[in-house]
């Protein structure tokens, strides 16, 4: 049957084939726990092609990196790694370079890199991210440090905004597996988010430019991510990056790595944060045309906090049926992040979706050392009527 393709989406589509990604993939940065010396062990394969600079550094005196790439008119300064311990954007940020210096000839490539100027700081918050926390090392949030600028990384930031006068900002983050793209049994893969400029959630012609990018970018991705694009609640908060920006006249776009089913590595998710920016910069580099229309941008589900990591259901527990939700918790353990299950609740019915659910039909749920199961403890592994099970991820 015929049916109208998609402009957009035919100019993106080699780009967003498997087989292009895996060519520019960067595979030296993996997994969930990147620091500066992963950056600094890989920057011999892009100082070439980029102009690599240290515009500051962290409160233990860390550097912090940036890089800049295009030569064009429209200046757009993202940064990753804010909170130290949401890393996949970052990877995302490196398989983008990486599509920079392989793949430039590719027409919408060169055509983002002779429009644009992007400067990238990869990790603006090199000791949470060495220490595997959202905070910095003076246990600051440096996303609620926007109007204070008490933190050298987020004075850091506001100065190089500052210096820039950006035409676009994109806050780059990661979010909880707990996220649902709306009601829906539906994880929240990616969520994006124009942040409000002033306590109204005003929408002006800034906001509108966001606002549209956001809904190209869920139409570009929407054969990748259907139903599993979420939008944040955009309640104003002045002393968040995005709302700073957005209030000083700069369209901004938060970027939300979610989790998709079994990838605790988030290297799935990681593709698609990719596939997000290479939208988003396109977009951004065709400026005024192909523009779609910000209204689109309401269609997208709000966040819910829906899931749980893993559910039993129906486990006999004291002599009482009970759902067990349990949550992993990432723990940093010899450079690795570990996935440590913890029981969140017990209750007689748990009215959540879950990435892995067990039906444990009223079989006798007991933990490997009789302890007792309760809300709050650790549990590695359990016994379902004798067998026994372990809890892990995946
Ligand atoms: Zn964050």
């Amino acid at each position: 049957m015929f049916s109208f393709v998609n402009m957009k989406n035919n100019v993106l589509k080699n780009l967003f084939s498997n087989q292009s990604y895996e060519q520019v993939k960067f595979t030296d940065i993996t997994g969930r726990y990147i620091t500066n010396s992963h950056l600094e062990q890989v920057f011999n394969e892009f100082k070439n092609d980029f102009e690599i600079s240290i515009p500051g550094k962290s409160v233990l005196g860390k550097p912090i990196y940036q890089f800049k790439a295009g030569t064009g008119n429209i200046k757009v300064l993202a940064w990753s790694q804010m909170h130290g311990n949401e890393s996949t954007t970052t990877k995302a940020v490196f398989d983008l370079l990486n599509s920079f210096k392989l793949i430039s000839n590719e027409n919408s490539i060169s055509g983002i890199l002779e429009n644009c100027t992007l400067t990238l700081i990869p990790i603006l918050n090199p000791d949470g991210a060495e220490a595997y926390t959202r905070v910095n090392a003076n246990s600051i949030d440096l996303n609620r440090d926007l109007q204070e600028l008490n933190q050298p990384e987020s004075k850091l930031l506001k100065e190089v905004y500052d210096d820039l006068k950006p035409d676009f900002c994109l806050n780059l983050h990661d979010q909880r597996t707990i996220f649902s793209a709306g009601s829906r049994p539906k994880s929240a893969i990616l969520s994006f988010l124009t942040p409000s400029m002033d306590e109204q959630r005003s929408i002006d012609d800034y906001r509108k430019r966001s606002m549209s990018i956001i809904a190209g970018m869920a139409e570009d991705l929407s054969s990748d991510l259907s139903g599993n694009i979420g939008r944040y609640d955009d309640a104003f908060n002045i002393n968040c990056a995005g709302d700073t920006f957005q209030n000083l006249s700069t369209p901004t776009i938060l970027f939300e790595a979610g989790h998709f089913p079994g990838d605790y590595e988030r290297e799935i998710t990681r593709k698609m944060v990719y596939k997000a920016l290479i939208s988003c910069l396109y977009r951004i580099s065709k400026e005024n045309i192909d523009l779609v229309d910000y209204k689109k941008y309401f269609e997208l589900p709000q966040n819910q906090k829906l899931f749980n990591d893993l559910i039993i259901r129906k486990a006999m527990i004291n002599g009482d049926v009970r759902d067990v939700a349990i949550q992993f918790k990432e723990v940093l353990k010899n450079g690795k992040i570990e996935f440590v299950p913890m029981i969140e609740k017990i209750l007689p019915e748990i009215n959540k979706y879950a990435h892995q659910e067990i039906n444990a039909d009223r079989k006798l749920l007991k933990l490997s050392d009789d302890s007792e199961i309760t809300e709050n403890v650790i549990v590695n592994k359990i016994i379902l009527n004798d067998e026994e099970l372990e809890v892990k991820y995946g």
